[in-house]
């Protein structure tokens, strides 16, 4: 019989990559206090119907990728695919229409879908997520684009790049669906299976089908900003010149129409790395519906997501630096088993003083715990044997250059405080 294994599509994140992550939260909690974005944490299971009706029925996630379950008391909930939908829920429920607008929080944790596994992408993967609910300023669109590169830049991401587009409105869309529809109607037959199903429910999502024959078909479709009602067109123009004012360059793409069906007005994609091998390293953009369609008033709304997993991978592709890796600053040895009840008072005065020490606990030999001490990445070794204990003092040794020297046991706290 073998031992349990994580289920299919999951990982561990240990201590080699955990330091990782933990620099990409301090970096986006420092930016999001800059941009005055505050952090919530929410919960990773909602009512199946928050995303049913907030996502969209007709989108892939809701359709073939949630992790949808009763429990015990027959509810249908839903481990959170995405974190929009939960947002504008907790905004609504906790009543921050009532406080200043727009709420701006910010979150991450774990999302949850049934995806096939590949590279970079995992059944349970982490996101970043700001959102600015409250306010329909083409500005915020403009913050919240600005906030994703700033991110980027200071977590050292090379050639970042703004895609951007309008997907309309529920006044404009429809005009752009039977555009669409008329246009690709004649050669529906070309499209690949999953376009076909689309063309009556969302077909839209055909402009961003990877299947290289349904591009070909769409390269001449008209677009959504072909289509877009005054309102639209004139939110998008604002955006547009309020990127070009704060310098962001950026590229309109017709393409981008994003997954998700809430998105509304502007829709835009950050990436990363050289040309041909750039990754999406952020998605986001405008959704004015998503309150109504779960329920709410209308509350527009602006935000954005990344995914940890990836972030971490572009940055490691491209050698972006993580920090260091935090590690043991004095690794405590003592020299027989007289001495370790001195050792370990020495440990634990250097653990209450902030400094980080550790000491061996497989009970080897004095040789090995000098090896464990050398692996630990310690600067110092503090030993302890039955010399110094009758003499007061211990035997601090370098590691890095070897020396030692001896230092008093009272003064042994502040000393170290001066050389680490
Ligand atoms: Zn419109
Ligand atoms: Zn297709």
């Amino acid at each position: 019989m073998s031992s349990i294994k994580a289920p299919r599509g999951v990982r561990d994140i240990l201590p080699g990559e955990s330091w990782k992550w933990e620099h990409v939260f301090s970096v986006t909690r420092k930016v999001a206090g800059d941009f005055g974005y505050r952090e919530v944490h929410l919960p990773v299971f909602e009512h199946t119907e928050l995303f049913s009706r907030g996502v969209g029925e007709t989108t892939d996630v809701v359709e073939k990728e949630m992790y949808t379950f009763e429990d015990r008391s027959g509810r249908s909930l839903t481990l959170r695919p995405e974190l929009s939908a939960s947002m504008v829920r907790s905004y609504l429920e906790n009543r921050m229409d009532k406080q200043h607008q727009p709420a701006k929080l910010w979150s991450a944790g774990p999302m949850f879908r049934y995806e096939r596994p590949q590279k970079g992408r995992y059944r349970q993967f982490w996101q970043i997520d700001f959102e600015a609910i409250g306010s329909q300023d083409p500005l915020l669109d403009v913050e919240s684009i600005e906030l994703s590169l700033e991110l980027f830049r200071r977590l050292g991401l090379s050639n970042l790049e703004v895609l951007v587009n309008s997907v309309g409105c529920p006044a404009c869309r429809p005009v752009h669906r039977k555009a669409l529809q008329d246009f690709l109607r004649p050669r529906l037959k070309e499209l690949c299976e999953s376009c076909r199903g689309r063309f009556d429910r969302n077909p839209l999502r055909i402009l961003d089908c990877k299947n290289p024959a349904c591009q070909a078909i769409t390269e001449d479709a008209p677009s959504t900003i072909s289509c877009l009602c005054d309102e639209c067109a004139a939110h998008f123009d604002a955006v547009r010149k309020g990127l070009a004012m704060i310098g962001a360059s950026f590229e309109v793409d017709n393409r981008l129409v994003r997954g998700l069906d809430y998105y509304t007005k502007t829709a835009y994609e950050v990436l990363s790395g050289e040309l041909g091998a750039q990754n999406a390293v952020c998605g986001g953009g405008r959704y004015d519906n998503l309150a109504e369609s779960i329920g709410g008033p209308h509350t527009p709304g602006m935000g954005f997501a990344a995914g940890v997993e990836r972030i971490v991978l572009t940055m490691e592709e491209q050698g972006c630096s993580f920090g260091e890796p935090p590690r043991c600053d004095i690794f405590v040895v003592h020299a027989d088993d007289s001495s370790l009840d001195a050792a370990v008072s020495a440990l634990y005065d250097i653990r209450r003083a902030g400094m980080a020490g550790d000491m061996d606990y497989t009970g080897r030999t004095l040789r090995a715990r000098f090896k464990t001490a050398g692996a630990s990445g310690a600067a110092f070794a503090c030993v302890l044997g039955p010399e110094e204990i009758a003499s007061g003092k211990v035997t601090l040794k370098d590691l890095r250059s070897g020396e030692q020297q001896a230092v008093g046991r009272a003064e042994l706290v502040g000393f170290l405080k001066t050389v680490l």
